[in-house]
């Protein structure tokens, strides 16, 4: 063990404060770990083992304000009363990410946005993986990247970074950056203002340098109007779906094309306008680190996308069903409905996050034959939707709204889960609404 470098106080235990104990530790940190709530077993097990105290249930001020560094786990919102007290001693606070960035020469790819980063993310290292590069996944996906630092050495890694985790990134550096899009979500995490939301999306660009990539979606206004402002001094290399920016990567004719590299885009398992845009993304990041055009097009064939986005359940008296629980928010539902070639039976609801639906008019109008609300309180898309759509119904009931949907659709029509609202109304996570909606399918089915 190294000397002793001062006491670094970890707040939140799982898997990313779990991880950040046990490399802190191994870098010769005195560790205390404190989390408000109960810990998971494993967890606990995890830091019992490693002899790293640590609190469940409470954060024991005087222990914590001892700290010389605090790293905080992405949940814990900047407004705890925990973290206003750190902030009014000048105690630095750091995320899981800034904390594992010290310790790895890896070279970093960082993929954010608001929409798309997971479905992007495992691309991107699906494609690394595919080129058999020394490459590790991490960030708000599996294991942390703290532990997999401490554990492997990765020569790259895909981090996917959600705008809490950039909060507080300071001098994490990435080698290449993704950009998927701005589009409001969270907001209450970042005093309802917007820009505040952008600055901390922008956070990912802070630390890089001229010969970096910053590779981003050129049809956001919002991420063009902060690059004009920034200029930022890194090679940026636009992504786009109506323009032939070059060099670049762009639609040309129903392929993807990549600077040299194309494909026909019907060939590729991922589909719609938002995959497009991902697959542009995370095949320019692969060319970006050297992946060659054999291995590209193997990759990209090859891709299976995580479970809940836009996932095809199954078929019943020729209505389609598809599970789209991660579209938690509207501008992913957007893309939901754009990409449906079928009249649609649109399932959503559930907790309400700010959402304003005018995005949503023109397509519902076009593709929707009826709206099934599932959730406690529908009053909001009801209040919008009620006039646009022929047929709309409300439940609290998962089964009954696959019923539902199954009985209002004709042979060809699709019923589509894609609720942009949160999910913990009626279930424990987004994970959970997709699987009992897609249980749900499945009894109807046997
Ligand atoms: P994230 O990790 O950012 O939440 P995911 O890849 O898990 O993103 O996708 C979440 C939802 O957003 C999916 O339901 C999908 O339909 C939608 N989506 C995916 N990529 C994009 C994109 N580039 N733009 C807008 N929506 C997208």
């Amino acid at each position: 063990m190294d000397v002793n470098r001062g006491m670094m106080v970890i707040l939140g235990g799982g898997e990313s404060g779990v991880g950040a104990a046990l490399l802190a530790r191994a870098k010769g940190y005195t560790v205390f770990l404190s989390d408000r709530s109960l810990l998971q077993e494993s967890y606990r097990q995890v830091l019992e083992q490693a002899e790293i105290p640590f609190e469940e249930g409470q954060h024991t001020e005087e222990r914590i304000l001892q700290a010389t560094e605090v790293v905080k786990s992405p949940g814990i919102p900047e407004k705890a009363p925990i973290i206003q007290k750190l902030r009014q001693q000048n105690i630095p606070i750091i995320s899981e990410i800034e904390l594992a960035a010290r310790y790895t020469n890896a070279r970093l790819i960082g993929i954010t946005g608001s929409n798309g980063k997971t479905t992007t993310t495992l691309l991107t290292y699906h494609l690394l993986k595919t080129a058999g590069l020394n490459v590790g996944l991490a960030g708000n996906i599996g294991d942390s990247f703290a532990r997999q630092v401490l554990e492997h050495s990765f020569d790259y890694y895909v981090l996917e970074l959600s705008s809490f985790q950039l909060d507080d990134m300071n001098q994490a550096r990435m080698n290449v950056a993704i950009l998927l899009n701005i589009t409001p979500d969270h907001l209450d995490r970042y005093e309802y203002r917007f820009q505040n939301y952008v600055n901390s999306k922008f956070r990912i660009l802070q630390n890089m340098r001229p010969d970096d990539t910053f590779i981003y979606y050129q049809e956001s206004a919002v991420i063009r109007e902060e690059l004009d402002r920034k200029k930022p001094d890194v090679r940026l290399l636009p992504v786009s779906l109506i323009d032939t920016p070059q060099p670049g990567a762009y639609l040309k004719d129903g392929f993807l094309v990549v600077n040299d590299f194309e494909i026909p885009l019907a060939d590729l398992p991922l589909k719609g306008k938002h995959n497009a845009i991902n697959m542009l993304a995370a095949t320019l990041a692969a060319q970006v680190v050297g992946v060659q055009p054999d291995v590209l097009r193997a990759g990209l064939l090859t891709f299976r996308n995580a479970a809940h986005r836009l996932e095809p359940v199954g078929e019943i008296r020729g209505v389609q069903f598809i599970n789209d629980s991660k579209a938690t928010n509207v501008d992913s539902v957007y893309y939901a409905l754009e990409s449906m070639t079928s009249p649609v039976i649109w399932i959503a609801g559930g907790l309400d996050k700010g959402n304003e639906y005018d995005q949503l008019a023109g397509l519902v109008k076009e593709k929707v034959k009826a709206l099934i609300c599932l959730g406690k309180d529908n009053q909001k898309l009801v209040r919008y939707f009620s006039d646009r759509v022929p047929t709309l119904f409300e439940t609290q009931d998962v089964n009954e709204a696959v019923a539902k949907g199954l009985e209002l659709a004709s042979p060809g029509d699709t019923v589509l889960l894609s609720p942009a609202c949160a999910s913990f109304d009626l279930f424990r996570n987004y994970e959970d609404r997709g699987n009992q909606f897609k249980e749900a399918v499945k009894r109807m089915m046997s």
